[in-house]
């Protein structure tokens, strides 16, 4: 290592930027956002500090003072750091001018006039992470940055801070300092940590205040954490980035059969998976033994994921497992999915709402003939709304005639998206007359079926019209 990375107080003195063009304005750009004090020696004369001011906008002006003397002969004195960023021909006298005053200093893409070097910074309020390379090449610090942002939690700030706000509390509470870092880290790691990531501070500070005993709680059984995840329609670039950490940190995921091989390929390597999925003629586990699972998995301390299909608030009785969880007093967090009827609409290009053509969306389920009955059909034949039907396979005919007897055209365009956003999707489309027919095609589920004008727009229809046309140019030929 040949840097040492340090953190600067910015409240301890200015910092004096020399130099202009983009360079500079690039560095005042990051230094005025940090909140620092700066001193700049602009080097283009022509245009005037007060037009310099009022293009850095009210706020970051506040924090700049813009000085057009001879920056070798300014007066450094309380000075933290001096960079040269875009100053030419000067960046060596200002680097030498510097070091004379025993200053740090930087001059942008010179290495040999540099005492120190600016890290790639992630800043998530008071958790900064920096990287660094010595200076060989910031465009692996910047790509390693990306990563890292992608990984950190966006609260994670608010985390270190929820605990240096009660730090001292604790450090008169418990005496002993292992025991202390052991209280921490249940803190951190268990749903205390997690409550304050979900954003729920305040259920945070109350499982906080409830501990009576903190040596007992640092010593005794962890607790643990249920989070309900959303896997998305099946391509697991769509889970979300927090969805995807959720599986990174799962000690054991509980899946649905809906759940693709490729979404679980990205659960943590040791994690246990517990499929505990229904399906049409097997009833799975079923879900009182699912609550009874997700609650045991918390209550021993796990970090348990409940993994759905889509989104868990529908169609996935998500909402009755929270009901479930917290009436045990077990802490959880929701991450929502892309649901499949979003997912399959997206995949064959179906815009679901249309100006003028499709002003509202109506999300069904009919797994049966016999829900489709209970179906109040007559609020859906508004011609502007499109209804999207999960489950809906079994009941197409009883869809199809509901519909019609309430008066929907039979020549209304329908979709049937079956394994929508896998490798093995497969689409047809027709009209509400054919729908029985149109799903009989599809052989195998999942299947989502969009009803309504929109399909016409979709990339199957338009294919579909391109195969009639060439079929009809065929037959004029013979
Ligand atoms: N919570 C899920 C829905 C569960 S109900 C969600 O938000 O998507 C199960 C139904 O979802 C299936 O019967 C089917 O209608 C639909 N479905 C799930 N994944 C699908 C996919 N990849 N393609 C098409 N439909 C899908």
């Amino acid at each position: 290592m040949r840097f040492l990375p340090v953190f600067l107080d910015l409240r301890a003195g200015p910092i004096i930027l020399v130099g202009d063009g983009e360079l500079a304005l690039a560095k005042l750009r990051v230094l005025t956002a940090a909140g620092a004090h700066i001193r700049w020696y602009a080097t283009d004369k022509s245009i005037s500090p007060s037009d310099r001011l009022a293009a850095l906008g009210a706020d970051a002006a506040r924090q700049v003072e813009i000085l057009l003397d001879d920056p070798l002969a300014a007066d450094l004195h309380g000075a933290i750091a001096v960079l040269s960023a875009g100053a030419g021909e000067i960046g060596p006298a200002v680097s030498a001018w510097a070091r004379a005053h025993g200053i740090p200093v930087n001059v942008m893409d010179d290495l040999a006039h540099s005492t120190f070097i600016s890290p790639a910074i992630v800043d998530r309020g008071d958790v900064i992470v920096a990287v660094g390379t010595n200076g060989t090449s910031p465009v692996v610090a910047r790509r390693l940055r990306e990563r890292i942002e992608a990984m950190l939690p966006a609260r994670i700030g608010d985390l270190a801070g929820f605990i240096g706000q009660r730090r001292k509390e604790f450090h008169a509470r418990i005496a002993d300092f292992p025991l202390r870092r052991r209280f921490w880290e249940r803190v951190i790691d268990g749903p205390i940590g997690e409550l304050v990531l979900a954003g729920k501070t305040r259920e945070a500070e109350a499982a906080l205040e409830a501990i009576d005993n903190p040596s007992a709680f640092a010593e005794g059984p962890a607790k643990g954490f249920v989070t309900l995840v959303g896997a998305g329609p099946g391509d697991p670039d769509l889970l979300t980035i927090k969805a995807l950490r959720a599986l990174q940190d799962a000690d054991v995921v509980f899946y649905d059969e809906l759940v693709s091989p490729e979404i679980l390929d990205r659960v943590r390597r040791d994690a246990s998976r517990v499929l505990v999925g229904r399906r049409i003629g097997n009833p799975g586990i079923g879900q009182d033994a699912i609550n009874h699972f997700l609650i045991e998995a918390a209550q021993s301390g796990k970090r348990a994921v409940r993994l759905k299909g889509g989104d868990p608030f529908i169609f996935g009785r998500g909402g009755e497992e929270i009901e479930v969880l917290r009436k045990a007093g077990v802490a959880y967090a929701v991450v929502p999915g892309i649901t499949a009827g979003i997912g399959a609409a997206a995949a064959s290009e179906v815009p679901l709402t249309f100006r003028h053509e499709a002003l509202r969306i109506t999300l069904l389920t009919a797994h049966k003939a016999k829900d489709a009955e209970v179906v109040d059909w007559s609020a859906l034949t508004d011609t502007k709304m499109t209804v999207v039907v999960y489950m809906g396979m079994t009941a197409a005919p009883a869809i199809r005639a509901g519909l019609l007897a309430a008066g929907r055209p039979p020549q209304t365009p329908v979709g049937v998206f079956a394994r929508a956003t896998r490798p093995d999707a497969k689409s047809v489309v027709g009209t509400l007359d054919e729908l029985p027919a149109l799903a009989a095609q599809v052989d195998r589920g999942p299947a989502i079926l969009i009803i309504g004008d929109v399909v016409a727009h979709s990339a199957p229809w338009r294919d579909a019209g391109l195969k009639h046309l060439l079929s009809t140019l065929e037959m004029a030929a013979e």
